[in-house]
């Protein structure tokens, strides 16, 4: 493996962080600044990632445990790794004030910024970040698995699919270009959607439906949505029709399930009570999740090269140009879903925190000592609740 021999590090800016109001958004501050000034307290840099992997540690692990909903969860990591898309990063690349590409001076530009010297990020685009990598490691955790779970995996697959990138493109020339057929086609999938989708209610089944009729008007020659020649090539390919089949067949088989679907800001779906696949979306699912997952880490891994450079002694080596802690995260998801490395997923239903076992400790199901305390205990309250009368095996627990 390639990244074993060269290595790879991020010299990130790390400060602490707290969770501040601006403008009406909620973003991730940090309490340095960049550039400090009158004494305030210097943002500093901190190198990550120096080959974690091989001791068996990832920090887009640490980025998909990080519970959404608990604002000291999201802190606790910024602390630690700072920021995926640091802001501060992100000036020190284009020095300057500038206004959509327009040169301003610095009072209108902090009128307009009034946390450009805080290294900042919105808590919605790191949230987004978090669902995207629990999106990979559930998708993959379950295609590695003895028993695959489908419904867990259709809940991470679907979006992934067809959510990825939701709200990244603005349908023209400046989009940034599709690499893979799964985007290619996912593209298409946002771009009918873009033109016919109702952006205030969202319903998947809607959604689905509507794509597959404005497809099948393709198919027959009408044009109903604005399509491009590229759209249309698309579908002389296999793999795509395979895709279109998956969501036809799914509309035809699971269609009474997918109407009670939720969907929310961040295309994660929510399956309603006691939800099952068909037969043919298992099928659908068996064939096609390998190719899904591989093609969206490897158009978002379009960003990250290797390059050459002179190193200290003058000498010609070669590193990989990383600047944000989220291009190093996407080079672990190359070297984790190439690996054999050994992704688990807590088997407290309460936690599913992923973790890594160390080697030789690949029985281990539970992320922490506490969590498999916490099921033997829920357990026994179980046994208890069934047969309040039993005889209890500690003594501290006998019934008074
Ligand atoms: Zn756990």
């Amino acid at each position: 493996m390639i990244t074993s021999d060269i290595g790879f590090w991020v010299d990130n800016y790390v400060g602490t962080y707290q969770i501040i109001e601006s403008e009406g958004k909620k973003y991730i501050a940090s309490k340095e600044f960049h550039p400090a000034r009158n004494g305030e307290a210097e943002l500093k840099k901190k190198r990550l990632f120096m080959d974690l992997f091989k001791n068996n540690e990832y920090i887009l692990i640490q980025l998909a445990n990080v519970d959404t909903k608990d604002e000291n969860s999201i802190v606790r990591f910024c602390n630690e790794y700072g920021l995926p898309y640091s802001s501060s990063k992100i000036d020190d690349e284009r020095p300057g004030c500038y206004i959509m590409g327009l040169d301003v001076d610095e009072r209108t530009y902090s009128s307009l910024y009034p946390l450009y010297r805080q290294d900042n990020m919105q808590v919605y685009e790191f949230k987004r970040h978090v669902v995207s990598a629990q999106r990979i490691l559930n998708v993959k955790s379950e295609l590695e698995s003895q028993s695959i779970n489908y419904e867990n995996l259709f809940r991470f697959l679907l979006p992934m699919l067809l959510y990825e990138r939701y709200g990244f493109y603005d349908f023209d020339a400046d989009d940034p270009e599709r690499c893979t057929e799964t985007m290619k086609f996912q593209y298409y999938f946002l771009n009918v959607l873009n033109k016919v989708g109702d952006k205030t209610i969202r319903s998947l089944a809607c959604e689905l439906f509507g794509f597959v009729v404005e497809t099948q008007a393709i198919g027959k020659g009408e044009n109903k949505v604005y399509v491009t020649d590229e759209l249309r090539s698309l579908f002389q390919n296999e793999y795509p029709n395979e895709l279109y089949k998956f969501l036809v067949d799914l509309i035809r088989y699971d269609n009474g399930q997918i109407n009670e679907i939720k969907i929310n800001e961040f295309n994660e779906l929510q399956l309603p009570e006691g939800f099952h696949l068909s037969v043919e979306t298992k099928k659908h699912l068996d064939e096609l999740a390998s190719n899904i997952l591989s093609d969206i880490i490897s158009e978002s891994l379009q960003r990250v090269h290797p390059i050459m450079m002179v190193d200290e002694n003058g000498k010609i080596a070669s590193k990989w140009d990383l600047k944000y802690l989220y291009e190093g995260i996407l080079v672990e998801t190359l070297v984790m879903a190439s690996g054999d490395n050994n992704l688990k997923k807590c088997a407290n239903p309460n936690c599913g925190k992923f973790f890594t076992p160390n080697p030789g400790r690949n029985d281990k199901i539970y992320c922490s000592h506490t969590c498999g305390i916490n099921v033997a205990k829920r357990r026994q309250r179980m046994r208890d609740k069934e047969n309040p009368n039993r005889e209890r095996l500690e003594p501290g627990f006998r019934n008074r």
